[in-house]
């Protein structure tokens, strides 16, 4: 798999979120892992592809990914990039 040229970005709407746990179920890479609220926690983004699975499958329309730029323009209030946290 080719490196990405640019650091992968993942927005969240905690609004929007359900807590359903898709997206983590989802990936690949295993790159979330759920925090005490079960909202998606970044623990491994150096291993994001951005293949847009976790995107595809969210039912609420809560998470996008891809290059920060591109994210801005395309969600707006309520989106929040996500940070690598641990699971405290
Ligand atoms: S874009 Fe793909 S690799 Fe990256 S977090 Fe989502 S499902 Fe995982
Ligand atoms: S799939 Fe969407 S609603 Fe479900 S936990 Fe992930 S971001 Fe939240």
């Amino acid at each position: 798999m080719a490196k990405l040229d640019h650091d992968p970005i993942v927005v969240l709407n905690e609004t929007w979120c359900k807590r359903c746990g898709l997206c983590i179920a989802v990936c690949p890479f295993h790159v979330f892992e759920p925090n005490e609220e079960g909202l998606p926690l970044l623990v491994k983004l150096d291993k994001c592809t951005e293949c847009q699975l976790c995107e595809l499958i969210c039912p609420d329309f809560a998470l996008e990914v891809g290059p920060l730029k591109h994210v801005g323009k395309v969600k707006g209030e309520g989106f929040i990039p996500l940070t690598t946290a641990s699971k405290s």
